[in-house]
């Protein structure tokens, strides 16, 4: 076995055991088919890598493109899904909500909650979907308005401890 397959066949076998970890972690470009059609037609040329000016797309452990937010978000600019040609990305770019189904999580961590004064995320938020409640003792709480996030991830980046992370809400049917 060469090693791209061997690289395919880890990639599937992770998926048919149900690798919740593998799954959660890999993120996949925005408009991306479901998981199983994404492996089987990504022929890993990385031209959506070329072609995402936030430098956002990277590669997971198998070659396959998967997001890191680490640095920047997504701006549904559809660069990406415009230069694939294998449809792994597939849809109408004037369509964002057919991107993905991702939100955003805040994890205990967070300064706020804890009494430090911080609004990184929510003002990095064009779409104004983190809002703050105010509890006691200088304390406030991010909520994250679901209907309103787009799971652009702009956010991440910005949070000085690392709070936020990114999850997919529903499975893909296509
Ligand atoms: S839509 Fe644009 S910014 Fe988002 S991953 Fe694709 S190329 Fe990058
Ligand atoms: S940027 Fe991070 S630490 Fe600051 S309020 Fe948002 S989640 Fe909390
Ligand atoms: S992922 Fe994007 S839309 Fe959602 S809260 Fe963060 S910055 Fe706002």
């Amino acid at each position: 076995m060469n090693s791209a397959t061997s690289k395919i066949s880890n990639s599937r076998r992770n998926f048919l055991r149900g690798n919740i970890t593998d799954k959660v972690q890999n993120i996949r470009p925005p408009w991306s088919v479901n998981e199983p059609l994404f492996l089987e037609r990504c022929d890993q040329c990385d031209d959506c890598l070329d072609a995402c000016h936030e430098k956002i797309i990277t590669h997971d452990a198998d070659g396959y493109p998967c997001l890191n937010f680490s640095q920047s978000g997504c701006t549904f600019c559809a660069e990406c899904l415009e230069i694939c040609k294998t449809g792994a990305l597939q849809g109408l770019r004037s369509d964002i909500e057919q991107a993905w189904n991702h939100i955003i999580r805040i994890s205990d961590s967070c300064l706020s909650v804890r009494g430090v004064v911080c609004r990184s995320c929510g003002d990095h938020c064009d779409e104004r979907a983190i809002k703050f409640t105010l509890l006691t003792l200088g304390r406030t709480l991010p909520e994250i308005n679901t209907r309103s996030c787009t799971g652009c991830g702009q956010c991440i980046a910005v949070c000085p401890t690392n709070a936020i992370s990114i999850h997919e809400t529903i499975e893909r049917s296509l």
